[in-house]
């Protein structure tokens, strides 16, 4: 047996992880699900996260299996822009909460794109930043059937669909009667929860309890901060 010194280890361990970068770009790599992928599939949960609920949990996850994503990376909206005229709560108290929500979960991430980038919140920006960071990942932007109604009227609508895939999950009590741009969005059926940040807002403020509609440590947070007391 040769007897290595540390140097030569690190050298040898340092071209073994080359060659291992060099093969998954050639090849491609196996996600947890067993299939062979060219590129690295990550998927964006965009929201105001006011706060985060099991219902964006769920809805994330099931993407993640349906799409064999690697990971899903929730991103906090700064100033959301279809929210300008209504009180939304200070943006680290959202980013905390997202954090202590997703934190038990080994493909769920957070990004802090959105709250620190200055000004109004636009999607377009969101994909850009993070296809800046992952210049060749596939991408999968998630979405409610509610917001997807919206898309159209979104900033620079058409660039979008050239930076991600875009999914909607269905959501109880939301139909989308708005026709969908053809073959750009894909609507997948999931056993979504019939919950709202509003509700849980709502609930909080009037002193009702919020457990089992959001994780443990965002029950928690939000009674520990007071953050709904006062709305
Ligand atoms: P609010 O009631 O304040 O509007 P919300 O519950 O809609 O809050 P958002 O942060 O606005 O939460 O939602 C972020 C994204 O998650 C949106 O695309 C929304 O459609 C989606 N979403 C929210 N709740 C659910 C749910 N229960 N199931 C599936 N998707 C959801
Ligand atoms: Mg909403």
């Amino acid at each position: 047996m040769s007897q290595a010194t540390p140097d030569r280890r690190m050298a040898e361990l340092s071209a073994y992880r080359e060659r291992q970068v060099e093969l998954v770009s050639q090849h491609g790599r196996r996600s947890a699900r067993g299939n062979w992928h060219a590129h690295a599939r990550i998927g964006i949960m965009g929201g105001t996260f006011d706060p985060i609920h099991n219902g964006h949990l769920v809805a994330a996850s099931e993407v993640a299996w349906v799409y064999d994503l690697d990971e899903v990376i929730f991103v906090p909206t700064g100033r959301p822009v279809f929210k300008l005229d209504k009180r939304v709560t200070n943006e680290e108290d959202r980013y905390l909460m997202t954090v202590i929500a997703t934190a038990s979960n080994p493909k769920f991430t957070v990004s802090r794109v959105d709250i620190d980038r200055p000004g109004v919140t636009y999607t377009i920006d969101t994909l850009r930043d993070i296809r800046a960071q992952y210049p060749e990942a596939e991408l999968f932007f998630i979405t409610g059937a509610d917001a997807v109604a919206e898309i159209m009227k979104w900033k620079d609508a058409n660039s979008m669909f050239d930076i991600a895939h875009f999914v909607a999950v269905t959501r109880p009590g939301y139909s989308s009667k708005v026709p969908l741009p053809e073959g750009k969005v894909d609507m997948l059926e999931i056993p979504a929860l019939a919950i709202s940040s509003t509700d849980v807002r709502e609930r909080a403020r009037n002193g009702e309890p919020v457990w089992y509609l959001v994780p443990d440590g965002v029950v928690q947070y939000i009674g520990k901060h007071g953050i709904y007391d006062e709305q």
